[in-house]
């Protein structure tokens, strides 16, 4: 499992998101790994700015929350990434092998 802060891929909010892929080895999910905002006084580590709470509505009336509902492009690059990575990686035996042929 995954653990991802939103505020890691530039926005106002935190909303920690939590991601458990199957039949992907751990360490091609490690893109996902330093995403994680460890503010202790509301501050973000990111933007050093204080969270934006995700209460109320927006000016238009339509609530916050679904509003951060939506991924920041920066984490679906890095699903997209992760989710293809067995793809495009050559195997390091594979590697080995290329070389001494
Ligand atoms: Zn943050």
């Amino acid at each position: 499992m995954r653990v991802v802060d939103f505020c890691q891929y530039k926005t106002p909010w935190r909303k920690r998101t939590r991601f458990l892929f199957g039949n992907i080895e751990e360490f091609d999910s490690l893109r996902l790994g330093n995403r994680f905002c460890d503010s202790t006084n509301g501050i973000c580590t990111k933007s050093q700015r204080p969270h934006f709470h995700l209460t109320g509505s927006n000016r238009a009336g339509i609530p916050y929350t679904p509003v951060a509902q939506s991924y920041p492009a920066g984490l679906n690059h890095d699903l997209a990434y992760v989710l293809t990575t067995k793809f495009f990686v050559i195997p390091y035996q594979q590697q080995q092998q290329q070389q001494h042929s």
